[in-house]
């Protein structure tokens, strides 16, 4: 058995970063909200545009071949927000049919904690399934890396994808309120 991670965030996914006028130190850690993963800043039902063709390609290509075991690891945390429906809804409704797809629980609530706690599932996935080839995709060059080391005893190809960012688009925040700006 072969076995594909993809992250989610700006890997399968080009997540909306702030709003103008956002600031973290009074309005709050950006990740944890909604708005990061939908409306006013992202869509409901996103369009083409707001996925990484190429990462979708390959996620679709590989959750078709009974060889691969294909999961989606992300970050987010459990506990947050309205994620642990919304990111398997996204995911749904794109026709990526994962056959795991985990957030990151609660009790690694500290931000450093992502990498250690994916490592630490790519490590009984690989194990579970006698992985004998590991294929992972994810936007930290620093993830990638430490998961290398740490995989020595697989076949591991990592994808370090490099997108530009997203920003909550069309809205500036002030006033704890989204202002609708006009672009033209
Ligand atoms: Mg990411």
């Amino acid at each position: 058995m072969k076995l594909f991670v993809s992250d989610f965030d700006d890997t399968l996914f080009r997540s909306a970063y702030p709003p103008d006028g956002w600031d973290r130190d009074r309005d709050g850690y950006w990740w944890e909200l909604p708005e990061s993963l939908g409306p006013p800043c992202v869509p409901k039902v996103p369009g083409m545009e707001w996925w990484n063709q190429q990462v979708v390609k390959r996620a679709t290509q590989l959750i078709r071949d009974p060889e691969w075991f294909c999961c989606c690891l992300t970050g987010r945390r459990t506990h947050q927000a309205n994620f642990s429906q919304r990111i398997p809804w996204l995911l749904e409704q794109k026709g990526l049919l994962f056959d795991l797809v985990r957030l990151c629980p609660a009790d690694g609530s500290d931000q450093g904690a992502t990498g250690p706690w994916k490592l630490s599932v790519i490590q009984r996935l690989a194990r579970r399934f006698d992985a004998d080839e590991i294929e992972i995709w994810d936007d930290r060059a620093d993830h990638l890396a430490d998961w290398e080391a740490a995989l020595l005893d697989y076949n591991v190809n990592t994808v370090h994808v490099q997108e530009p960012h997203r920003q909550c688009r069309g809205f500036r925040f002030r006033g704890r309120q989204y202002i609708e700006v006009n672009d033209d």
